[in-house]
């Protein structure tokens, strides 16, 4: 368990540094995060250097026993370089150009801004690679922020065209990925192709779904330049500080050329943003949604397969939200060991000192506007002095064989951006996300302290250290899992006829990886699992219906896919409204030593923790019923509600975390 802090010397009169230095020492503070914004100051006019500055923030933070995680300044481009290249500002859907004047004003495959940031990456490489504080570097800063992933500027509508060619060949086999028959949409050659979202109405949603891993490859090349560049004179680990469960670029290929990924953490701000119903983001209020933030810890500690960390922590008020409540008295403290237990070997708080100007200086840090402390400086205090207590069952031990895995984390739930871009580009029903058909699953198993796996599905069908298997899961759940082929099914396959048990949830392969329909669905395990989606109910918010399970009705909303089971799978559950004329809702069937289940309606939480329970408790796993707003975070219980609870022989005061005795 390490603790950071972000800090921008930058910001404050050097005669302050020391004393803020010796202040973070003494709180248990051992990395510090800098630089990540201030180009302008590194290179006040083009070419010259003023590392002196720098230099000094350097030296006093080491001298203060402190370790540097350096941040590359290029999401703030400086004014004269967008001057001198306006060229590499992003243009919108909408044909408008993005100006200067916030953040993250470029295009990531601008040629001239990528020399740019190479020159600039290379200097500080260069500079600081050997300076005894740096510890890491940590690239750019929240990739895609402010929608900047996708770009609508004449090198993107040019690269778009090569890119297409690379993958296709011939315009034809594009013609007939795309299905561009439809509208008279037919190509005579790349050149023709435009960048899409710019029609009179939705453009095509194969077209789009390329665009979408087009701008994607655009933010892994991008940084790759940069780590390129830092690894011709560091060694040292690189990061890059993503951001929750932002869907715009696959994180999955990002991770690849970095030794640690990390996350901002900012659970008010995104529970306020979320699609979350208002009752739950007052419940929520001042602490955040926990499963939400823990699917988070999840995602990433998957994406590797390794301990992740924590850039940005939130620590009081956030300024970017609709709305900025306060955190409740111990969240801070909460937050940071949720963090630990799932997964995080560093949190990081953002940010030491309240910005007394510009866009954040309604953004709450450690320190206040006049720099006496806040109330997440008293509460990371708190995390220091207990962190010792705390620690022992760590993540990387727990990481360091297939049998802990398997131990630790029961189920595995695959996770895919080209599923969530699929949803995303078709919802069919307003209330369709794939993140939310995600959240339907993992919720429930939050609840019963039932501990998760986020595995990439790409990495199922990749070799060598890319790749990961399921082995070892006792049950694989595969939420709007839309896109399938024939590899994928063949390994999900071998993984059923192993022992596994496979959930197939609504919208499972009903798309080519173009993103056309399979002519059955689920496409390829059709046959296997001896059932077919033959109609799909898209339902409108507020809507609700049920399936009759045995003895038992569950509730769905949303989504219903009507299912033939006439190909030899078993009926376990069917609906009851007469629009679905009797079909079945949930089927299974056997196959090899395990079982494939499909699942198409989207159950409510009462209804999918009672068929998930019941099912975990025939494998063998052990679930708890753990009261509402309590949550098992690895070695650690935590009660998200302001009212004192009891759970597993342990009390718990209102936001607060314990030690958990397993005791098994
Ligand atoms: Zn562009």
């Amino acid at each position: 368990m390490t603790l950071g802090v972000c800090y921008y010397p930058d910001h404050w009169p050097r005669e302050r540094w020391a004393q803020d230095a010796k202040q973070m020492k003494e709180l248990g503070i051992e990395r510090v995060r800098i630089g990540e914004f201030a180009w302008s100051l590194i290179e006040p006019e083009p070419g010259r250097y003023d590392f002196e500055w720098l230099d000094a923030a350097f030296d006093t933070l080491h001298d203060a026993g402190l370790g540097v995680i350096l941040g590359t300044p290029t999401s703030t481009a400086p004014k004269w370089l967008v001057d001198q290249n306006p060229g590499m500002l992003p243009v919108g859907a909408d044909g408008r150009v993005r100006g200067f004047g916030s953040r993250k004003h470029y295009c990531h495959r601008n040629a001239t801004y990528r020399q740019e940031s190479d020159r600039i990456v290379s200097a500080l490489a260069e500079r600081y690679a050997s300076h005894p504080a740096l510890v890491a570097w940590q690239t750019d800063n929240e990739y895609g922020c402010h929608d900047t992933t996708r770009c609508w500027c004449d090198t993107c509508r040019s690269e778009f065209r090569t890119w297409l060619k690379d993958r296709y060949q011939t315009v034809d086999a594009l013609n007939e990925a795309w299905w561009t028959v439809f509208w008279s949409q037919t190509y005579r050659s790349f050149d023709e192709v435009e960048l899409p979202e710019q029609g009179v109405t939705e453009t095509n949603p194969s077209h789009r779904l390329d665009f979408y891993r087009f701008a994607s490859d655009g933010v892994v090349g991008y940084n790759r330049v940069q780590v390129d560049a830092i690894r011709k004179h560091s060694d040292l680990p690189i990061t890059h500080n993503s951001m929750g469960l932002f869907p715009d670029y696959d994180h999955v290929d990002l991770v690849d050329d970095l030794d640690v990924i990390a996350w901002d953490n900012y659970p008010l701000g995104n529970l306020e943003e979320s699609p979350f119903p208002d009752d739950i983001k007052q419940k929520y209020l001042r602490v955040g949604h926990p499963d939400l933030v823990s699917m988070s810890h999840d995602l990433y500690r998957g994406l590797k397969n390794l301990p992740h960390w924590i850039m940005e922590q939130q620590p009081g008020q956030v300024n970017w939200a609709s709305n900025n409540p306060l955190p409740a008295e111990g969240a801070v403290r909460l937050w940071s060991f949720q963090a630990f237990g799932q997964g995080a070997e560093m949190v990081s708080y953002f940010r030491w000192r309240a910005a007394v100007g510009a866009q954040e200086l309604m953004h709450a840090g450690l320190l206040k506007h006049d720099g006496t402390p806040d109330q997440a400086f008293k509460e990371a205090g708190i995390v220091n002095s207990e962190r010792a207590a705390f620690d022992g069952d760590t993540v990387r031990e727990r990481l360091s064989s297939a049998a802990a895995v398997q131990e630790d984390a029961p189920v595995a739930i695959l996770v895919d951006y080209d599923d969530m871009w699929s949803s995303q580009i078709q919802p069919h029903a307003q209330g369709f996300g794939y993140w939310t058909a995600m959240f339907g699953l993992y919720e429930p198993l939050q609840e019963m302290g039932v501990r998760v796996d986020l595995v990439p599905k790409k990495r199922l069908t990749m070799d060598g250290d890319r790749g990961r298997s399921l082995d070892g899961y006792k049950l694989v759940l595969a939420p709007a899992m839309q896109i399938t082929t024939e590899p994928l099914a063949k390994v999900l396959t071998d993984y059923v006829a192993g022992g596994g048990r496979l959930l197939l949830g609504a919208r499972a392969g009903s798309k080519t990886a173009s993103n056309l329909a399979h002519m059955q669905q689920p496409g390829h395990l059709s046959d296997t699992i001896g059932a077919q989606v033959v109609r799909v109910d898209g339902l409108r918010p507020g809507v609700t219906r049920t399936v009759t399970a045995g003895s038992q009705t569950w509730t769905y909303a949303t989504w219903g896919d009507l299912i033939d089971a006439s190909g030899g799978a078993q009926v376990l559950a069917t609906y009851d409204d007469p629009a679905c004329q009797g079909s079945a809702a949930y089927v299974a069937r056997s196959h090899g030593q395990g079982e494939f289940r499909l699942l198409g309606a989207l159950l409510d939480l009462p209804s999918m923790r009672s068929l998930l329970k019941d099912w975990l408790n025939d494998l063998g796993v052990r679930t708890w019923d753990l009261p509402d707003g309590v949550r098992r975070h690895g070695p650690y219980l935590a009660n998200y509600l302001g009212e004192t609870q009891s759970a597993l022989g342990h009390t718990l005061p209102p936001f607060g975390v314990v030690k958990l005795d397993l005791g098994e």
